[in-house]
Parts: C-alpha cells; sequence; structure tokens
C-alpha cells in the first residue's frame, strides 16, 4: 500500500502521484519536495495551488 511522503497518510481510496527516475511524469516537484517519491492527490492539490509543482507541458498552464 502507498503512503504519502508528504502527510504519511495511507489511504487506498486516495490517488497517489509518483515522481522518480523510473517514471516519466509531466511533473515535477523536487524543487520544493526533495525527499517525496509519492504523494497523495490531497497534497498534490495543495502544492500545485500554492505553484510548488513544476509542469513540463508549461504551455497548457494559462499564467492568469
Ligand atoms: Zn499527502
Amino acid at each position: 500500500m502507498t503512503t504519502c511522503d508528504n502527510c504519511g497518510i495511507t489511504d487506498s481510496s486516495l490517488y497517489y502521484y509518483w515522481d522518480g527516475d523510473f517514471m516519466e511524469e509531466d511533473y515535477d516537484w523536487r524543487d520544493h519536495f526533495p525527499q517525496v517519491d509519492a504523494m497523495c492527490e490531497i497534497c498534490f492539490d495543495i502544492a500545485n495551488s500554492e505553484k510548488k509543482i513544476n509542469w513540463r507541458c508549461a504551455s497548457s498552464q494559462s499564467g492568469t
């Protein structure tokens, strides 16, 4: 079972995001969360709203 490295929650009903060399993702949170390999959707949403997620597809993000 996956545990969020940010808040420590383990809940199989949550979606977990992964960031690692073994995967190809469009997001990267290492600048703000260098120790985090897995993040639950709650932490991910909060981090994204705080602009702590770097998106590789920057063109899809409108800078309003
Ligand atoms: Zn979390």
